[in-house]
């Protein structure tokens, strides 16, 4: 008796830390706009980079012709090509391919592994069908995903800050990439220009304008999380350049580095933060992405057993494995709608070794998820409301115009409590009347084709 005392104990407390009611958010969606604002004012003005894409035509319906994409961000990339048919023939065809990095190449020389690039897609291009057609004497388009921090420089030229997600290559490090591709594309006499340089978040903007017209942000929220949207130019002040034809610009927010003194934090969430590789950057992110909400639950189980003996007298070996509870892993258990919780019970066997659980315990573990996973949802929701809040669309208009956001990852894809939360979240924020015209939209192939979609908007030709 005593020691569930002690676990309820923990997990009231764990609710009233990271308790997020309407009030809160409201301060969550204030201090993201705010943050927008100086953002945009000046260069390093805020803990939000908002990155000027260069991005200043999104697709319009019109493009027309064959189109490339390349998707680089992993240990996976996809080449794409489309026949665009215009207003009335929209995407006529639509092929990709995806290949596999060999392991080698992502901590060799920067030749090779654009070499390697190059000649696959030189390989997708020989294979390039009779239906589609490159009009007479035009050099074949490219829209280049890149997904790691860059410098961009314009449209279509940036340069490689550094590399994440495991790939190491020195020699890469403050080159422009889309050089490094120009040239490993000339080394294997494949005739293509590169017409734009964009990441995920700004290819899922693009796919969502080109199906919807209403469409002006783009969230993603997978491993990690990003958002981008269309700002006017003239609300930028940080940008000296002469003003975009469009009067746009796409801004890449990397909102993952968010951070307020109103986002609620806990304990866990501190350990977390202070053992990652950095320390004090992307805390939003580690709030809300699909890389982290596993390992908080993770932490507090740990500290249940620990205090509580959760597990029973012996604390489970695994459970202080970091990382050993993935999110899709979470998802499950807290999805289970079974009365004895059967599916939690078989998880904490798997990936734990815990043999036996009472149905208490496992119903602890379905509370842990709970809030771990609402306080995401919550404040993503109180994001997403702040983008609303700085162009004005979180207000009553009077020509009742719709406001379509688009979402993209694994996370919102398939954690259905997660997402379920966050638009019931945006809906009680904006009242009933906002928000019968605001739309949140499941991406559907989101970045891939957007970077060809891209590459035809900023066409040499348009
Ligand atoms: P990425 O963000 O790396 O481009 P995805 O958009 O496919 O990739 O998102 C993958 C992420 O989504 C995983 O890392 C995981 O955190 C999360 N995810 C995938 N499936 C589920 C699931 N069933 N439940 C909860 N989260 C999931
Ligand atoms: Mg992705």
């Amino acid at each position: 008796a005593k020691r569930w005392g002690r676990a309820d104990a923990v997990l009231r407390e764990l609710e009233e830390r990271c308790a997020a009611p309407p009030a809160r958010l409201r301060q969550v969606a204030d201090a993201m706009a705010v943050e927008m604002h100086a953002g945009l004012a000046s260069e390093g003005g805020s803990k939000l980079k908002m990155i000027i894409s260069y991005v200043d035509a999104l697709p319009s319906g019109e493009e027309k012709g064959v189109f490339y994409a390349l998707d680089l961000g992993g240990t996976n990339f996809r080449v794409l090509r489309v026949q665009l048919g215009g207003k009335e023939g929209r995407v006529i065809k639509q092929e990709h391919d995806e290949i596999s990095i060999p392991p080698h190449l992502i901590t060799g020389g920067s030749n090779e592994l654009f070499d390697f690039i190059a000649s696959s897609l030189a390989k997708f291009v020989a294979s390039e069908g009779e239906d589609f057609h490159l009009a007479e004497g035009r050099q074949r388009e490219l829209g280049f995903t890149f997904s790691f921090p860059v410098k961009q420089t314009s449209i279509a030229s940036g340069t490689l800050i550094n590399w994440t997600k495991g790939f190491s290559i020195d020699e890469t490090v403050g080159e422009d990439v889309v050089t490094e591709l120009t040239k490993a594309l000339e080394r294997q006499g494949l005739d293509m220009k590169v017409t734009a340089l964009i990441n995920d978040t700004i290819g899922t903007l693009a796919g969502g304008r080109y199906d919807d017209n209403d469409v002006i942000a783009a969230v993603i929220l997978g491993t990690g999380t990003n958002a981008a949207y269309v700002e006017r130019a003239n609300a930028i002040p940080k940008w000296h350049d002469l003003l975009p034809k469009s009067g746009d610009m796409v801004i890449n927010m990397e909102w993952g580095n968010f951070r307020s003194s109103h986002l609620p934090l806990t304990e866990f969430d501190q350990a977390l933060d202070a053992e990652s590789l950095d320390p004090g950057e992307q805390v939003y992110e580690k709030l809300i992405s699909g890389m982290y909400l596993g390992e908080i639950v993770r932490r507090v189980l740990l500290k249940m057993a620990e205090e509580a003996s959760l597990f029973g007298d012996e604390v489970p070996p695994k459970l202080k494995i970091p990382f050993i509870i993935r999110t899709p892993y979470m998802s499950m258990m807290h999805c289970d709608r079974s009365p004895d919780l059967k599916t939690v019970g078989a998880k904490l066997k798997d990936i734990l070794g815990v043999q036996s659980t009472s149905l208490k315990t496992r119903r602890l573990v379905v509370d842990v998820c709970d809030i771990v996973a609402k306080r995401a949802a919550r404040l993503a929701a109180a994001g997403i409301h702040g983008i609303l809040k700085k162009l004005g669309r979180d207000v009553p208009n009077t020509d009742k115009q719709r406001t379509v956001i688009t979402v993209d990852g694994g996370l919102y894809e398939h954690y259905t409590i997660f997402a379920e939360c966050v638009e019931s979240t945006l809906r009680d924020m904006l009242g009933e009347e906002v928000s019968s015209t605001i739309v949140i939209k499941l991406a559907k192939d989101g970045s891939g084709i957007g970077a060809a979609l891209l590459a035809a908007a900023h066409s040499q030709y348009r």
